[in-house]
């Protein structure tokens, strides 16, 4: 048989903002079509339309954008196949419906809202109900009445959905590039509505269809959908199409291992789910992104890859080229993928370190943009050499440097307390008068200065730093304090100084 060129595709429902889960999902189809130099496509699934949140289809977009997943086609790029939108697809499923029913495949069914209720009523066995072969004999149906009834009926406007005729006693089997050989009795299938009476397909019709209209090579999907595989098998060979291959990605499951990673999980241990923020605008609740906590999309999307898979060797950085070259889809587990946010951070802070002072300066010059404050690039430039290796996500850039811009407004009461004495502001004092004598003010120099001053007096190290620290930073953290005074020039150490003498006060 000839091989055929490989298309996937991901193919979200605009129901709110994507969850990372999503994202890997899409990430592996990329990654899989780059390496096999196929093609990959976004298709908005947006045919229930009760369940539409306006917002949702851009937020997708940009979330790819940000993360630099980029699609062969798409509703915004469009493509061979276009439509890429379900709902701008909306008049074509109805044939294909009506086909399956003509093939004996399918049927109309006229079944009431109370009916329905009642018959789940009567047939429902510990409390779940099936719409099968058992049932439908009972319903109203184009099985159960008569040909000309069902043609005045449907010329009569009634309303009704066309369901899939499930043999009964049958095995459906099907091949899962990740689980293997599936099999699952019919018995435990029911009669899916392919065509909703409100004149749109279902998902799993539209899903199908589309599929093969946009011939679709391979099916990788979440977990979440394998229940659904073995109807979409039955789709397939009602219409007597080939089938594309099966990949069911494991869940994302929460930190402790317990189940799914959900929202409620972020909120409460302080990480997202989401990949950019996300307003509710029927709640106006806020759920935080990678985005905009700080992430950089290379760092996040490195992560999550390694959500599921693994490239068999002890290497954890890759690129998205790198991960282009050695994805492949038997390196993808079957069992869910426990989250990690402290591994999150980790892999952030490694790609973090490997960004130069330059590009570490163009997030901290936007922190002072939003500040109004402006500073040379050169001197933010040095500010981020000194504090590269301490920020694990963008925000940390500024919570570790903020002193290099402005001086403190408050001084950290502890260290006050510990570090401060009776006698520090007269050393203090006499620590001024030395640096003013000094020939420069490099690090070396006010280092070596500084040493002998300790010395002369026979002081130790920390009697002097501490509390000069204290008036520079206004606590105990930050870098080297002689690169610190280097940076800020002896005027401003020697104002910050004197301020410090003023202020504070031994408790
Ligand atoms: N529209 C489905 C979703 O929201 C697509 C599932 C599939 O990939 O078949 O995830």
């Amino acid at each position: 048989m000839e091989k055929r060129h490989i298309r996937v595709r991901f193919a979200p429902s605009p129901t709110g903002p994507l969850h990372i889960g999503g994202v890997r999902t899409a990430l592996y189809n990329f990654l899989f079509a780059r390496k096999h130099g196929g093609t990959c496509i976004l298709r908005i699934e947006d045919t229930d339309q009760n369940r539409f949140v306006p917002g949702a289809e851009a937020y997708i977009a940009e979330s790819f954008k940000w993360c630099g997943i980029a699609f062969d086609e798409s509703p915004e790029k469009g493509g061979p196949f276009a439509p890429y939108r379900q709902s701008d697809r909306k008049t074509l499923y109805r044939d294909y419906a009506e086909s399956l029913v003509e093939k004996g495949f399918a049927y109309y069914a006229f079944d009431s809202e109370e009916e329905l209720e009642k018959a789940r009523q009567d047939l429902s066995v510990k409390g779940t109900f099936q719409y099968d072969g058992a049932t439908r004999k009972r319903m109203k149906n184009s099985l159960t009445i008569p040909p000309s009834e069902v043609q005045e009926l449907l010329d009569s406007g009634k309303d009704h959905v066309i369901r899939l005729k499930i043999q009964e006693n049958e095995e459906v089997r099907f091949h899962d590039l990740i689980r293997g050989e599936v099999v699952v009795h019919t018995a435990n299938l029911d009669d899916k509505v392919l065509f909703k009476s409100d004149g749109w397909p279902t998902y799993h019709l539209a899903n199908v269809v589309d599929d093969h209209l946009m011939e679709i090579s391979h099916v990788i999907r979440g977990e979440e959908w394998l229940p659904s595989a073995p109807l979409h098998v039955l789709l397939y060979r009602a219409f007597g199409w080939e089938m594309p291959e099966f990949a069911h990605l494991p869940l994302l499951l929460k930190p402790d291992g317990n189940g799914k990673l959900s929202k409620r999980d972020g909120d409460k241990l302080g990480f997202p789910v989401f990949p950019l923020q996300w307003k509710d605008q029927a709640t106006g609740e806020l759920s935080c992104g990678y985005r905009e906590s700080g992430y950089l999309p290379e760092a996040f999307i490195n992560m999550l890859a390694f959500l599921g898979w693994n490239p068999g060797t002890t290497q954890e950085l890759f690129s998205m080229d790198e991960m282009i070259q050695v994805f492949s889809l038997e390196h993808v587990g079957k069992s869910g993928s426990r989250f990690d946010p402290a591994k999150a951070r980790w892999f952030n802070h490694q790609y973090m370190l490997r960004k130069n002072p330059a590009e570490l300066a163009v997030f901290l010059q936007k922190e002072l943009t939003a500040r109004s404050l402006s500073f040379p690039d050169k001197y933010v430039e040095s500010v981020s050499a000194l504090i590269h290796d301490r920020a694990e996500l963008i925000p940390d850039l500024w919570k570790q440097s903020w002193f290099f811009f402005k001086p403190p407004e408050s001084y950290d009461e502890e260290t006050v307390k510990k570090k401060w004495k009776p006698e520090t502001p007269a050393l203090l004092t006499d620590l001024v008068n030395l640096y003013r004598s000094l020939p420069d003010f490099s690090a070396h120099t006010v280092e070596a200065a500084t040493k002998e001053f300790l010395v002369a007096l026979n002081l130790g190290m920390g009697q002097i730093m501490n509390p000069l620290r204290l008036c520079v930073v206004g606590s105990g953290m930050g870098p080297g304090m002689f690169d610190i005074a280097a940076l800020l020039g002896i005027e401003e150490i020697i104002r910050r100084i004197e301020k410090g003498i003023q202020t504070i006060k031994s408790i």
